[in-house]
């Protein structure tokens, strides 16, 4: 019995410490973390300069609000914006604010050039978080079932497919925003063709509509740069993030450039815990990690190495239909769903998810050594085998 609302299918083991690239439950049992916490703790478990940074920052001043100036927080917006190329930043504490912000910069974008009703193209396959606007937004009917009426002002085109979009702007006036994943994360890491984002970005400027990028899952060096995005030319509108930022901190950003900076102004928009003191001391301490360390330059090695070795150790395996990878975003993906492989990994001492039911899904640590990217692979690759 639990007192916890039962949301979440929650495998049974419960992780007291974690160290680099592993946790240990109650028994003192280690399991190699290919998941992190979903995309969160890219740097690894305790890591010391994020453990030194929140400590030194709850003995000094954990929360003020927006009332007052952040240091913190401005340098965090500072270094945000000169990375990314933006502007300015609006924080909060979760991916689906981010893109809550993102949404209410589009939706009012629109009216201030006299939109009434304006539309936000999304994708299928899609995920953009559990509120109302992000589970409208989000392509997958599962997220949305039960919470209708959904809210209007969003028009689906598929994936990777510029095409679909061209045709919704011959037709649809009222768009004002494009909104899409770099790479689809919970819809089983679909990499799109390398030019996507760049023709997305060509529609967007032929017809004055923003470009907004949901990087919550692939941002803070996740794919081997520090935003998706910059795996090509083009520079977004708008960019949300969250997951890596605070590397277990909760904290979300909603990153602006031009236009799209100058729409959200006093009274429109706010957070009462957004980029607060211990929230933003986490993220510089992760950027600090990110830009210095050489950390997202190692994410892209390890990531190259973990797809070889996968498409070497699985080559005979007529249950694998393909193996992708951006950096140390992975996806084996089988023929048949494989649900069960999540507790045969937790057996087997490794923290694995599943997709789609049938993509093994893998966010490991951006910093862990070769030894445990191949000890990875290895475990992965001999739970695939064994399936009968
Ligand atoms: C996880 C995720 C979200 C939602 O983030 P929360 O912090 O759970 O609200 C939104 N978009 C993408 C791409 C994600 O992976």
């Amino acid at each position: 019995m639990t007192s916890i609302m039962p949301t979440y299918g929650r495998l049974p083991v419960s992780f007291v410490r974690g160290e680099g690239s592993h946790v240990y439950d109650e028994a003192g049992k280690a399991y190699l973390d290919g998941l992190t916490g979903i995309a969160v703790c890219g740097l690894g478990h305790a890591h010391p300069a994020v453990a030194k940074a929140l400590s030194e920052q709850a003995n000094t001043l954990l929360h003020t609000s927006n009332l007052y100036l952040i240091g913190p927080q401005e340098r965090l917006a500072t270094r945000l914006t000169e990375l990314s190329g933006m502007d300015n930043v609006f924080f909060c504490n979760s991916g689906a604010e981010a893109n809550e912000a993102a949404l209410k910069i589009a939706r009012l974008h629109g009216h201030n050039r006299g939109i009434e009703a304006p539309d936000v193209i999304v994708m299928d396959g899609s995920f953009h978080g559990r509120t109302m606007a992000t589970l409208t937004a989000t392509g997958n009917r599962k997220v949305q079932a039960g919470f209708e009426p959904l809210l209007s002002g969003f028009v689906r085109a598929p994936f990777n497919d510029v095409e679909s979009v061209r045709q919704i702007a011959a037709n649809n006036k009222n768009v004002v925003a494009v909104f899409v994943e770099p790479v689809l994360g919970e819809g089983g890491i679909q990499i799109p063709a390398d030019d996507y984002l760049d023709n997305l970005r060509e529609v967007c400027d032929a017809n004055d509509w923003l470009l907004m990028l949901d990087e919550v899952q692939s941002g803070n060096g996740r794919t081997g740069k520090l935003f998706a995005f910059q795996h090509g030319n083009l520079k977004p509108d708008v960019i949300t993030t969250a997951k890596g930022l605070g590397n277990g901190m909760p904290i979300g950003a909603c990153i602006a450039r031009g236009a799209a900076a100058e729409v959200l102004v006093a009274g429109t928009h706010g957070s009462t815990f957004g980029g607060n003191f211990l929230a933003c001391a986490a993220a510089n301490a992760v950027l600090d990690e990110l830009t210095e360390g050489g950390v997202v330059e190692r994410a892209a090695e390890l990531g190259e190495r973990m797809v070889g070795a996968f498409r070497t150790r699985l080559a005979g395996n007529n249950r694998v239909r393909e193996i992708r990878g951006k950096g140390l975003m992975l996806g084996v993906e089988l023929n048949e769903p494989c649900p069960t492989l999540v507790a045969d990994a937790l057996q087997a001492g490794l923290l694995i998810n599943v997709a789609v039911d049938n993509v093994v899904r893998l966010l490991p640590p951006l910093n862990m050594s070769d030894a445990e990217a191949d000890r990875m692979v290895a475990i992965v690759a001999d739970l695939i085998d064994a399936l009968d």
